[in-house]
Parts: C-alpha cells; sequence; structure tokens
C-alpha cells in the first residue's frame, strides 16, 4: 500500500492542467443552448402553446392532456435537433442527489418487420410511473403500494444531458404523498407567495405575486483522484476518517481569494462552460480558506430553478472532476481540524413590481413594509428555531456546524447595528413615523480617484447561522452536499404561517376600529420584544454563546437524531398542516427516512474505520515496532549491557508506546463492533439512530487518536494512506 501512496503522489505532482472544453467564444453564444427555455420555446410550440403553457407556468392552471401533447412535440423536436435520443423523469428522493430512468424515444407497432419512429406524447411527458421501490419512503409505499408516479413540473425548464432530455418532476406515491422535496417546495414556495402578497396589500394593493429567491454559494473541495484512490475512507465515506493535521493547513490564511491553481483553474473554466448551455447564471468563483477549497455561485433567482440548478450543477462538478484527474468532495467535513464545506443559501422575497421585501426602501412606507417583513422573519425562525436547524441537519453536517469557522449547532439571526437600532428604535416608539432608514449610508475614503464606496447595510458576522445582509438573509448553516430544497421548504414555510398569522392579527386590530399603519406598528413592537432572544450580533464561536443561548431557550440540541425530532413536534405538524405542505403522515415518514440514513451513515464510517485501522494501519505499525526490536536486539548483541540500554532507551519507549496505542485500538475496535450488534438489533429507526449516536459514533475520536499518533512514530516510507499534506497541497 505505500508503495501506491508514493506512486500516486509521484504522478499526481506531475500532472498538468487538462484541456479546457470551453470554446473560445463570448458566453451569451452559448447560455442557455441545452436547456428549453423561452427562446427555444418561442421557437418549437405554436403561439397558443407557448401562451397556454405561461398561463400554467405564471398563474398555476392545471395542464390538460392536449397542451401536454403539443408541448411534448415541441420539446421532442427541439431535442432530437440536439442529439437527443433519450428522455428521463428527473427527480429528487429523499436520498439527496437527483434520480433518472432514462427510455428512448423509439417506439414501434409489435408487426413484423414494422419500422421504428420516434416518439414522445404528453403522456409521457407528463407523468411516469418509474419502479421507485428502492427509494426510500418513510414507510409510505410498503404499507400501501409499491407504486410511485413522477410529474412533470412545467415552472422548471427541461433540459439535455449528453444524449438524454431530461424533464424535471416531482415525485409522489399512489397515495398523493410526497416522495421528493420538490414537491413540498413547490407548496412552500406556493404558501409563502399567498401569505406574503396578502401582507403586501398593506402597502401596495398593485402586487400580484410574491416571489422567493435563492442564490446558493457553492464549497467543494478538490483532490487528485490518484491520492483519493489510496484512501479507501475517502471513497467510501467521502470524508477522512484518520489523518493526523499537516504541519500547514490554513493557519496562514495564503489560500483563501489566493490566485486558484492552474488545473483548478482549468476544472473551473469547463464546469462553467457547462453550467453556462443550461442557462445557470454563474458569476463566482473563488479559492476558499482551506487548502484545496473552493466556491462557486451563480446570480441568484426564483427558488425552485434555483434548487434545480444547484443540484444539475454538483451533478456536472462531480463528472467534470473525473476529465481532469480530480474528484469531488462536496462533503461538510472532509478533513479534521481545518474547515468544512456549507452552501450558504441567500434567500429574500420580491414582488412581481420589482420590489425586493428585504431591502430598505426609501419612503417611510416602503421602509415600513421593510421592517414588516424583517419582523416577521424574525418571529419566525425565532418560534422554529429547532426545527429550521433540523431542516439543514445531517450526519455530516454534524461535524461541521460547531467546528473550524461554521456556525455553531444553534439557529440564531445577525441583523447587523443599523437594523438593530431601528428595531430598538421601535421599540420604545409611541409613533408609526419613527421609522426612517438611510438606505444609501456612503463612506468617503478620502484617496483621490475611488470612489465612494457604498457602506453595507450591515456589518459582516461569518459566525452567524442567519445573517441579515443588506437585501436578504443568508442562511449559513446549510452543508454543501445539502439539496438546497430542505432548508428553503421549512425556511418558506415558516415565514409563510408567520405572515399570515400577522396578517390576521392586524386585521382585528383594524376590525376594531385601529388605523391600519397603527395597528401594524403595535403588532411589530410586540414581535420586537417577542423575538429578541433569536437576535445575536456576537461571536458564534464563543463558548459563552452557548451558554448564553441555552438561557434564552433557543434549541442547543446536538444529537442529530434528537434534532430531528423537531419535525414531528405538535407544533410543527400544526404548521405544516396549516399551509398545506406537508401532512403529518408525510412528516413522520421524512423523519423516518433521516433516522434510517443517519444511522447507515454511521454504520458504515464505522466499518470502514474499523477495516482501516485493523487492516492497513496496525499491521504497518507493528512491523515498524519489530524493526525497533530488531535495533535493540542487535544494540545488545554489539555493546555492553549499559551502552546498549542507553542507546537504546528512545526506541524502546517508542516501541512501548506503539504496543499501548495498538492494543488501545484493538480492543476500542472490538468494542465499536459490539456496539453495533447491539444497536442493530433495535427496531425503531428513531432508537436505533440514537443508539448509534450515542454508543457507536464516541468510538470515532477515540480510534482517531491513537491512529493519528501512530502516523506521528511509525517511519514515513512505511505509511500506506496519503497523509493530509499530500491530500491538501498537491493540485
Ligand atoms: P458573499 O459576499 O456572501 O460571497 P455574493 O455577493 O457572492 O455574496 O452573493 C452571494 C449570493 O447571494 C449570490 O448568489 C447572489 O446572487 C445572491 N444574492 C444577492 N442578492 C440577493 C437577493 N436579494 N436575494 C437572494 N439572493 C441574493
Ligand atoms: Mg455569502
Amino acid at each position: 500500500m505505500s508503495k501506491l501512496r508514493f506512486k500516486a503522489v509521484e504522478e499526481a505532482y506531475k500532472k498538468k492542467a487538462a484541456a479546457v472544453s470551453a470554446p473560445e467564444a463570448l458566453t451569451s453564444s452559448y447560455y442557455g443552448k441545452s436547456v428549453f427555455n423561452k427562446a427555444q420555446m418561442t421557437k418549437y410550440l405554436s403561439k397558443e402553446t407557448l401562451d397556454a403553457l405561461t398561463a400554467v407556468i405564471e398563474r398555476g392552471e392545471t395542464l390538460d392532456r392536449e397542451l401536454a401533447n403539443h408541448v411534448a412535440a415541441g420539446m421532442k423536436a427541439w431535442a432530437i435537433e440536439n442529439g437527443a435520443t433519450h428522455y428521463t423523469h428527473w427527480f429528487q428522493p429523499l436520498t439527496e442527489g437527483t434520480a433518472e430512468k432514462h427510455d428512448s424515444f423509439i417506439e414501434y407497432s409489435g408487426a413484423p418487420g414494422s419500422p421504428v419512429i420516434e416518439e414522445f406524447s404528453g403522456k409521457l411527458l407528463a407523468q411516469q410511473e418509474p419502479d421507485a421501490s428502492s427509494f426510500p419512503s418513510g414507510g409510505i409505499r410498503n404499507t400501501f403500494e409499491a407504486r410511485g408516479y413522477t410529474a412533470w413540473d412545467p415552472s422548471s425548464p427541461a433540459f439535455i444531458v449528453d444524449d438524454t432530455l431530461c424533464i424535471p418532476t416531482v415525485f409522489i406515491s399512489y397515495t398523493g404523498e410526497a416522495l421528493d422535496y420538490k414537491t413540498p417546495l413547490l407548496k412552500a414556495l406556493n404558501a409563502v407567495d399567498k401569505a406574503a402578497v396578502d401582507v403586501c396589500h398593506y402597502f401596495d394593493k398593485s402586487v400580484k405575486k410574491v416571489f422567493s429567491y435563492l442564490g446558493w454559494e457553492q464549497e467543494y473541495f478538490l483532490i487528485d483522484d490518484g491520492l483519493y484512490a489510496t484512501r479507501p475512507d475517502l471513497m467510501l465515506t467521502g470524508r477522512t476518517l484518520i489523518g493526523h493535521d499537516s504541519a500547514k493547513d490554513q493557519q496562514l490564511e495564503d489560500h483563501y481569494f489566493g490566485s486558484v491553481p492552474t488545473r483548478v483553474q482549468a476544472y473551473m473554466k469547463d464546469i462553467e462552460y457547462e453550467g453556462y448551455k443550461y442557462g445557470i447564471p454563474l458569476k463566482t468563483r473563488h479559492n476558499e480558506v482551506a487548502p484545496n477549497q473552493f466556491e462557486l455561485a451563480p446570480i441568484f433567482g426564483e427558488t425552485n430553478l434555483s434548487v434545480d440548478q444547484n443540484l444539475l450543477m454538483m451533478s456536472i462538478m462531480k463528472k467534470v472532476a473525473r476529465r481532469h484527474g480530480f474528484r469531488l468532495l462536496l462533503h461538510e467535513k472532509p478533513f479534521a481540524g481545518i474547515n468544512g464545506s456549507g452552501k450558504h443559501n441567500n434567500w429574500s422575497l420580491g414582488t412581481d413590481t420589482g420590489v425586493g421585501l428585504l431591502t430598505p426602501g426609501k419612503t417611510p412606507e416602503e421602509n415600513l413594509q421593510f421592517i414588516t417583513f424583517v419582523v416577521n422573519i424574525l418571529m419566525a425562525v425565532y418560534k422554529n428555531n429547532a426545527l429550521l436547524k433540523a431542516s439543514i441537519m445531517t450526519a455530516q453536517n454534524a461535524h461541521r456546524l460547531g467546528a473550524n469557522e461554521a456556525p455553531p449547532a444553534i439557529i440564531s439571526v445577525f441583523l447587523g447595528s443599523q437594523v438593530s437600532s431601528v428595531l430598538d428604535k421601535l421599540e420604545k416608539a409611541t409613533s408609526e413615523q419613527a421609522i426612517v432608514i438611510d438606505s444609501k449610508q456612503r463612506m468617503r475614503l478620502g484617496i483621490a480617484k475611488i470612489p465612494e464606496v457604498l457602506l453595507d447595510n450591515t456589518d459582516r458576522n461569518r459566525t452567524s447561522p442567519f445573517a441579515f445582509t443588506g437585501n436578504r438573509f443568508e442562511f449559513r448553516a446549510v452543508g454543501s452536499s445539502a439539496n438546497c430544497a430542505s432548508g428553503m421548504i421549512t425556511l418558506n414555510a415558516i415565514v409563510a404561517a408567520q405572515l399570515k398569522e400577522f396578517k390576521k392579527t392586524v386585521d382585528a386590530e383594524i376590525t376594531k376600529g385601529a388605523a391600519k399603519n397603527k395597528a401594524i406598528f403595535e403588532v411589530l413592537k410586540k414581535y420586537i420584544k417577542e423575538s429578541k432572544p433569536i437576535r445575536f450580533d456576537g461571536n458564534g464561536y464563543s463558548e459563552e454563546w452557548k451558554e448564553e443561548a441555552a438561557k434564552r431557550g433557543l434549541d442547543c440540541e446536538t444529537s442529530v437524531p434528537l434534532i430531528i425530532d423537531a419535525h414531528t413536534s405538535k407544533d410543527a405538524v400544526k404548521l405544516f398542516e396549516s399551509i398545506e405542505v406537508l401532512s403529518e403522515r408525510e412528516l413522520h415518514a421524512r423523519n423516518e427516512v433521516k433516522w434510517e440514513t443517519y444511522t447507515k451513515k454511521i454504520q458504515i464510517e464505522s466499518r470502514v474505520l474499523g477495516d482501516l485501522v485493523l487492516n492497513h494501519i496496525i499491521p504497518v505499525a507493528t512491523k515498524y515496532q519489530s524493526s525497533l526490536l530488531d535495533n535493540v536486539y542487535k544494540l545488545y548483541q554489539v555493546y555492553s549491557k549499559e551502552k546498549a540500554s542507553e542507546l537504546g532507551a528512545l526506541d524502546k519507549g517508542i516501541i512501548e508506546e506503539i504496543s499501548e496505542r495498538i492494543s488501545i485500538i484493538k480492543y476500542r475496535v472490538e468494542a465499536m463492533i459490539e456496539a453495533r450488534k447491539v444497536a442493530n438489533k433495535i427496531e425503531s429507526e428513531r432508537e436505533k439512530a440514537i443508539e448509534y449516536h450515542d454508543k457507536v459514533l464516541p468510538f470515532f475520536d477515540e480510534i482517531r487518536y491513537q491512529v493519528d499518533k501512530l502516523e506521528l512514530v511509525v517511519d514515513n516510507e512505511l505509511w500506506p494512506m496519503p497523509k493530509y499534506r499530500e491530500l491538501l497541497f498537491i493540485r
């Protein structure tokens, strides 16, 4: 194995940047060419079909079979002209990632000698019944029907990957329950649209629709694929289970925003090219804080579309990495001791009249609207902080939250000094006239030729899991490998429910005779007081904050299986049912899936760790130990007893250290296997996950500690797997 390590290191070191497949043409010349967007629709659909489809997309009208047939015909023509031979319904099961089953366009009558023809009917476009019995359903399908349906989501455009037309769909059970992320996401977006439009009407009667916007920032690591292949832990779990810190990692902060390495630069160009073809407006790329960590972000867009684009982008990134001799790591915490990867979800609401509801306004009326939305979001996050945390919590993300430069596993909201002071003023004010914000605070630098810099309305606080950043909230607790939909379903749902309640309360005041602005003002004042515990502008990484948060009554649970419980609390069920996003049955089923997934992840990691240490590390440590023993033995042959004892003293110390560590490791691994056996016998998915968390997981750090110490003493020539310095600094 160590031979393999050195070969991999040598080869990785020699690799040059791969050729870039992006053409030397303006981005706009190929942007969106692989997606059936408005421009393509105009070309391939009749005017009546396009108008009818637009009504379906924009006004949520139902898609009838005849319309589906017309759309399918146009879509097929476009797809075949662009090299597609197959089609698939592309959906988002609860496994994270996407699923697809490809069928060819060909049909034939079955009569002997009859020719095949390319067919694609409205029926095939609109609905399918994949044999999906092995997708997780949390028991929903087992008890009733094994069947699941996929149905087209016309609001997300179809696209072509290689030779296949991909049709974004929802995935539901025979009994109509959601088995995916898209179904509840669409419902949550609909709920927040309705609730927000109602509230907007206090300020502007012309608003007809409110959009939820998402701009994600995807962090990732790239590792040379030869090195990756020599690490069973990376291959099977996506993270390193052992490995001592490199003497140098991110402490000098010389990687962040540094010049991008050439192999990575070529990779970035290629993924951007691929993304542009799908109409994904990729905007930002840079090095991240940790060595070999990078980030990619598009311009924000409508949330449903943006979620799809992120999923598509993650699969493109994975695929293209291979062409460049890399492996993509989307895991939230591939390396201990250095930064993990998140996926900041920048989120906002905006009206069809072009007003950003989280953008401070220019007039007092606009500002009252802005404050109304900010305060309601505060309330929503305050009341549902445990639920919001549950929406982004996974086995992987648990390693990241609360560790290096990641928000803690406690949800709080950072508002920045300016908005905070407005709320503080408002809380004490006696009249609604108090709301005035300078939307453009300008700072003059006093340096010639440098234009004045517009001061962000917020300070930057990287430690907050949910931060106001001038015209949006940045939900930073989301993990890098997650489907953004999970957090977006919950966030949009809690805000929708809160806005509904706000509207009800204000309307009641108005009915009692209060003036509109006065009623809004009074309710907001109450909310500002009540939601205070969720506001925290200090250092979220500090120990003091953990104590303080507990005192404030915020959810501080760190055990993933228990955090997940929040989905099925009485309040959560009531909330999701009241806005018709998820039913109690669906919530329970989804939790079953979450617990099962948690257990499986820990189980796999535990097996890989046991195998690694018993079969890869201990044999090597033993071999080194026996070479030291041999040396000491020979000293006694050559020298006097006293002299040999003196010369061999240090080696003897190392021999004993290795012995002790090996025996601790063996005992710990054995105990871990026993703990697994006990856990595996538990029937309930919830209890099993708790057992894995409480009884199996704690062994990981104990075992790793011993192995990492061995790495420091065992001969480097023998060490079988690439060390952190090799994984992180070869690019
Ligand atoms: P950062 O400084 O945090 O890296 P960026 O300027 O790179 O922020 O933007 C991060 C993301 O936020 C981008 O996708 C951007 O388009 C998005 N974004 C900007 N404004 C909004 C908004 N009003 N609503 C949602 N997302 C937004
Ligand atoms: Mg950001």
